[in-house]
């Protein structure tokens, strides 16, 4: 990957924010850095909002709602299929700004490109088929018109973690429901959404329709959106904790909320599974963005009779992923996001050692430049270790081994989250018990991957509120509206 390539596209992005159909700095000319974290090199230098920016790009979403609303489905679907055959043209930039802003292999920023398009095509799709109903009451007195309605400009904010795909996935449903949003990316990686949004413009984007602010002042320009009586909707990816902070604020508003939080995902191996399928399954589960996935398996319980064979497969498998910048070829495993991702991989492995638990391979941070952490497998993990509780966003395998089908169920289910389980059995009953017994949101039997545009993603417990994605997605986007009318005859 040639370096005038690299230097090219981070020029290519836009550097301010996007208010109203406008390009513009943030108020007093204030800036944040981006930085590389496979070398801790700033790569570009945008602007940071202030409160004051944060108003402006509400007044432009709340200016632009009548009209977008009342746009045409079938415009509105045309604008973003019109985005993601752009998207297609230009899915090599998007990859390695994603790759160069988060870390992640090229490789798999390729796989979010198509991941993250298909939501601006599935809802492309789904924006004409807003449907109502009508029919008589039961007592045939009246005709009741059951309609639905964009909800109003919403908020959005957005994680690091998947630069595009989480701006899509809101995005993209938004538009189609004909909404206006304001965006908040994460300050770590904010250049995708800025590229996306170049995007949307050259698509053809009414001025207003979508509003980027990138801030370090995360707190207080949130606030003051959250708290403006014209905002009718937040949407927000990332921690529980935070989701819970805005989910207080959005209370004084009444606002509608979609919450996906974090997730602690328990990997369940039986007895009779297929242990290639499910060290296939486990790979793609943990080390898929380096460990940094609300969906990443975070505990492998696995059962004792294969707990020794599954652990010495996937740490043969472990010990061969190759580390290194994204760009390069062959890398497995890139950098975590910053210092502070390292330091807490760091801290799990040997809170779960000092408990009892062995490290197979890997177990310890690598020396800069960048922010890497070996790929790490540890077996015979105790209860009671932080590892099993915390989300551990990095790339350590830890297993733990159970006896019974009740005690791994009853080990899967002992967390607070409910995002995503996996399960791996060549038992069809046992499957479908899982299924009815697991509190998860979303599951794959004997898959290690389940995302899909497609599909309604969201979690049960504290892993959050609302889907996005699938038949579902749209809806979390408009509001309805009953309408009683005389029998007409
Ligand atoms: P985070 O909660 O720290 O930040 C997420 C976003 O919220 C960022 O844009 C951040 O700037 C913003 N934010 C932080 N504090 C805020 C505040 N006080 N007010 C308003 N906004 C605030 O999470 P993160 O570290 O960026 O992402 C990792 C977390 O996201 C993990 O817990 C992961 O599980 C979760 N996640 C969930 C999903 C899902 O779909 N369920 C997907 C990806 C990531």
């Amino acid at each position: 990957m040639s370096e005038y390539r690299e230097t090219d596209l981070l020029a290519s992005v836009p550097d301010g924010l996007f208010i109203g159909g406008e390009w513009r700095p943030a108020e007093g000319g204030a800036t944040l850095t981006v930085s590389d974290p496979a070398t801790g090199q700033v790569v570009k230098s945008i602007a940071d909002a202030s409160v004051a920016d944060g108003r402006a790009a509400m007044d432009a979403a709340v200016a632009a709602f009548p009209g977008w609303a009342a746009t045409p489905a079938r415009e509105r679907g045309e604008l973003l299929r019109r985005a993601f055959d752009l998207l297609q043209e230009r899915k090599e930039d998007f990859a390695l700004l994603m790759t160069i802003e988060m870390g992640k292999p090229l490789a798999e920023a390729r796989g979010e490109v198509a991941y993250g398009g298909e939501f601006v095509r599935w809802f492309s799709e789904e924006a004409p088929r807003i449907q109502g109903r009508y029919g008589a009451n039961p007592e045939g007195t009246g005709r009741m018109i059951v309609s639905q309605h964009p909800v109003g400009p919403c908020y959005l904010i957005t994680p690091w973690n998947f630069p595009l795909a989480m701006a899509t996935r809101k995005i993209a449903p938004a538009l189609a429901a004909g909404c206006t949003v304001v965006i908040k990316p994460a300050a770590l990686t904010p250049l995708t959404t800025l590229l996306f949004v170049k995007l949307l413009e050259d698509a053809g984007l009414p001025a207003g329709v979508v509003n980027v602010v990138t801030t370090t002042k995360t707190g207080p320009v949130s606030e003051e959106i959250i708290a403006d009586p014209r905002l009718r909707k937040l949407s927000f990816t990332g921690s529980t904790p935070v989701g819970q902070t805005l989910m207080k604020q959005a209370a004084q508003g009444v606002l509608r909320t979609s919450m996906e939080l974090g997730g602690n995902a328990p990997f369940v191996v039986f007895d009779d599974a297929d242990l290639d399928k499910a060290v296939d399954g486990a790979m793609a589960a943990k080390f898929r963005n380096i460990g940094q996935a609300c969906t990443a398996a975070n505990r492998f319980i696995v059962h004792r009779r294969v707990a020794d064979e599954f652990a010495r497969r996937v740490t043969e498998r472990v010990q061969g992923l190759k580390i290194g910048r994204g760009t390069e070829d062959g890398v497995a495993i890139g950098p975590l996001i910053d210092d502070r991702a390292v330091a807490k991989a760091a801290q799990l492995v040997q809170d779960a050692v000092a408990r009892g638990a062995s490290v197979a391979t890997g177990g310890s941070a690598i020396d800069g430049p960048g922010t890497f952490y070996e790929p790490t497998v540890v077996t015979g993990v105790q209860a009671g270790s932080d590892i099993l509780r915390e989300e551990i966003f990095g790339p350590v395998l830890a297993i733990v081994p159970f006896d019974t089908e009740d005690e791994a169920v009853r080990l899967a289910n002992d967390t607070e989250y409910g995002l995503v389980s996996y399960v791996f059995t060549e038992n069809l009953a046992r499957g479908q018990r899982m299924i009815e017994r697991l509190e998860t949101g979303m599951m794959g039997l004997n898959m290690g991957v389940v995302s899909n545009a497609a599909a309604p993603f969201g979690g049960w417990k504290m892993s959050g509120l609302g889907r996005e994605g699938g038949a579902e997605g749209i809806h979390e986007y408009l509001q309805t509206k009953y309408t009683l009318t005389p029998n007409p005859f």
